[in-house]
């Protein structure tokens, strides 16, 4: 079968291997959609053995973080069941899946972390469950409740995601992005779409919420200039129902932050809460929250289909990486 490997940085070569066998609690799917990652684009552009020096030893998705080499890359897959392991009851050949794995840029893939794909949901929409699971996390760890305000800073896929659940949790959301195309796209959704080139996004953000505090600022931009951007925006004000402000911190910074990027004192004296949000509950728990968007899929709540700017065949991934790089396309989905 065909699997891409990352050779180098900005090459990836397609290879004819064996195809998998499954181990006795795996199942072999037939890869129907993968998704590109911003993790996958990271190891993309500076190699897999530099991106492994940027990642701290001991995170926790460092052992598949955006590995297209040895592994094989693309962790957000959807397809069909062709073949059962040993000990499988739960599944039987044909059924439509979603899931993650390590190996999704190939014609077959090993897994075990897999869902029911919905037939009223497509195998492109069944691609995003991970990236829509790391919003939905993120979003229900800020607490967010019906009339509350949010900002999103940065409307990339994550801060798109972000932003459609947070409306869909009855909050009003402001967003800030200077991509003309994500601009547009996430105008479909938001409430207000701030360009920061043209105006200043803390400016807006109080004249919108009247001075007051938004209660939930998500920083899914990973710049100095958001993160300033989210401790300034929480005024000396508390938020309209008294709460205080919850910033939620869900980008990874390639660098680290300036020193000196806030007033040190910002955290404390205005009595802010920060959270890192970076992934979803494990497969099977009861919050997990990979189902969750499943379910907000096949209700309507949550539409990822605006956010697939291009589709390719594994033959052209490198071409899909390359506009995903230059700003071309928000969202490529690879299709074997
Ligand atoms: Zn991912």
């Amino acid at each position: 079968m065909k699997k891409a490997f990352l050779l180098e940085k900005m090459k990836i070569q397609i290879q004819d291997v064996p195809k998998p066998r499954p181990e006795p609690d795996y199942v072999l799917v037939k890869v129907h959609a993968c998704s590109i990652c911003g993790t996958d684009l990271h190891s993309y552009r500076y190699g897999e053995d530099e991106i492994m020096k940027r990642v701290p030893e001991n995170f926790p998705m460092s052992s598949f973080y955006g590995a297209i080499n040895s592994r094989g890359g693309g962790h957000q897959i959807a397809g069909e069941i062709v073949e059962l392991g040993a000990d499988v009851t739960r599944w039987k050949i044909g059924d439509r899946v979603a899931g993650v794995s390590g190996s999704g840029f190939a014609e077959y893939c090993s897994m075990k972390r897999i869902y029911h794909l919905p037939n009223e949901l497509s195998y492109e929409a069944g691609s995003f469950i991970e990236p829509l699971g790391v919003a939905v996390a993120a979003v229900r760890r800020s607490g967010i409740r019906l009339g509350d305000f949010a900002v999103v800073l940065g409307a990339g896929p994550i801060g798109h995601l972000i932003m459609q659940c947070a409306k869909a949790s009855g909050g009003t959301v402001y967003v800030t992005e200077v991509s003309e195309k994500r601009i547009n796209l996430a105008g479909m959704f938001a409430d207000e779409v701030i360009n920061p080139r043209e105006v200043n996004p803390v400016k807006r953000v109080e004249e919108l919420m009247g001075g007051l505090t938004p209660n939930v600022i998500f920083e899914c931009a990973g710049r100095d200039a958001t993160i300033k951007q989210l401790i300034d925006m929480a005024g000396k004000y508390w938020t309209p129902y008294g709460q205080h402000m919850r910033g939620i911190i869900v980008s990874l910074f390639e660098k680290p932050w300036v020193y000196d990027l806030f007033d040190n004192n910002a955290i404390i004296a205005k009595s802010m809460e920060l959270i890192g949000s970076q992934t979803y509950y494990p497969y099977g728990h009861p919050k997990d929250e990979l189902r969750i968007a499943i379910d907000l899929m096949k209700i309507g709540k949550i539409n990822v289909m605006p956010l697939i700017t291009a589709k390719v065949p594994l033959e052209d991934i490198d071409s899909g990486f390359n506009t995903l790089l230059n700003g071309e396309e928000l969202c490529v989905v690879v299709q074997s």
